[in-house]
């Protein structure tokens, strides 16, 4: 399998997973994607999730230097539950917060990790998040050597849980806090990437969504779930996803668009709408970012729109399936409240989204996508429901080395704390 420049030339050579997962970001600015979807017999896959796993990821990996270590490099990131639970009526709840940093990027960065393990070069990851992404790359890439990661993350813009679990990991993570919001870090994470001499002398390189060594192992627990949920009930799962930048999302787009047992798939979105507001015109627009309840959702100009687009562009398939909606912040705080009143148990603001939307749309035979565990939010739970949810012990006693992180403003500023410590 190759793959290729969503801003490519169809004459570009195209370039193997190793090298789109070390470059991140294509030399002009593109993100990678594969050049051609294969179609799974479902009948293939069992239920054991490294399995699932090691199969669908293969053909991804093919002939590639990393094709003998997949999998390890599956063992290694697969070592938690994923599982689907029943509510009622045949609406069932993913849990993909199992992970050490409690949200579902713990798969994708644990994958990208194992996979940069494996290459065995010097790296920086350098990457930009609304909260949940650096602590999971934080501690993915913890224990790996030669790896520097630097994180980015908005000032005031992520809860106290988010920010310990950022400071918290010593040597080879530098945090840095920005005067801004998640769009801010972005673009000032973009600029580095196109900046040839910063990407050359600290060998950049992101673990943002926009590295296909993340978007590639969430269609995992797509593939899972969906089959699951078919051999238990005989129907074709909708799901429902929290979305921000549409990387989870556009993993379950993919798996739906190989084969597994998928129907509709609904973006939630939370009052940043650009893409509820594509999928109405047709147009789309980036728009500046909104604070929301639902943070780690609060993105403008989600980066994954691209890879959308492209395979609008380029493939000839039935997207009439997929839809977004949004959500506002009332609606979110209405959908915590009504959860924990049916099933007696707390929904992170995020998850809330797909929750509230369900409810909108009566959606039957649905997975909701529970992005995070609500123990990461404590303020914004205690406020809606008046109760506290901790986080498993491991976590907690991760969060109490806890130390205070860079601050910047501007471009310049990260340039030069790079220079001092890198
Ligand atoms: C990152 C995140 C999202 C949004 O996922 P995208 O892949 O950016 O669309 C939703 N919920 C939680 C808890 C997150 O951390």
């Amino acid at each position: 399998m190759k793959y290729h420049s969503t801003q490519g030339k169809r004459e570009d050579p195209a370039v193997s997973i190793s090298q789109a997962i070390l470059e991140g970001i294509a030399p002009e600015g593109g993100l990678y994607v594969p050049k051609f979807f294969p179609a799974y017999c479902v009948n293939d896959f069992g239920t054991n999730l490294e399995k699932i796993a090691e199969k669908f990821l293969g053909t991804f990996f093919l002939n590639d230097p990393l094709e003998e270590h997949l999998p390890e490099i599956c063992k290694d990131t697969f070592t938690f539950d994923i599982p689907l639970k029943p509510l009622d009526n045949g609406i069932e709840i993913l849990e993909l917060f199992h992970g050490p940093t409690a949200a579902f990027k713990d798969v994708g960065a644990r994958f990208l990790a194992n996979s940069i393990k494996h290459l065995n070069t010097k790296t920086t990851i350098l990457v930009a998040t609304s909260g949940d992404t650096g602590s999971a790359v934080a501690a993915a890439f913890n224990s790996i050597d030669n790896i520097q990661v630097v994180i980015l993350y908005p000032k005031d813009r992520i809860s106290i849980t988010q920010k310990k679990l950022l400071t918290c990991w010593g040597e080879n993570v530098i945090s840095v806090e920005v005067n801004g919001s998640f769009d801010d870090c972005q673009s000032m994470v973009k600029k580095a990437f196109r900046d040839e001499e910063m990407v050359k002398e600290y060998h950049l390189n992101s673990a943002n969504s926009i590295n296909i060594g993340r978007l590639l192992p969430q269609a995992v627990y797509y593939v899972k779930a969906s089959l699951e949920y078919f051999r238990k009930h005989k129907k074709y799962a909708n799901f429902i996803i929290p979305t921000g930048n549409m990387g989870n999302s556009l993993s379950a787009i993919w798996a739906k668009l190989m084969g597994f047992p998928i129907g509709q798939i609904v973006l939630a979105t939370n009052a940043n709408d650009s893409i509820v507001q594509y999928f109405k015109e047709n147009i789309y627009r980036a728009n500046n970012t909104r604070e929301t309840l639902a943070t780690a959702m609060d993105v403008g100009n989600p980066s994954n729109m691209e890879r959308f687009l492209n395979l609008k562009a380029f493939f000839n398939f039935d997207l009439s399936e997929i839809s977004a909606q949004s959500v506002t912040d009332d609606e979110i705080r209405q959908s915590i409240t009504q959860f924990y009143k049916e099933y007696k148990r707390a929904i992170c603001p995020h998850t809330a989204t797909a929750f509230a939307i369900q409810q909108k749309l009566g959606l039957e035979d649905v997975i909701l996508v529970a992005t995070a565990h609500p123990g990461k939010f404590p303020n914004t739970i205690s406020d809606i429901l008046g109760i506290d949810v901790p986080l498993e012990k491991d976590i907690l006693d991760v969060m109490k080395k806890a130390t205070d992180p860079h601050e910047i403003s501007n471009y310049e500023e990260l340039v030069n704390l790079l220079k001092n410590k890198l």
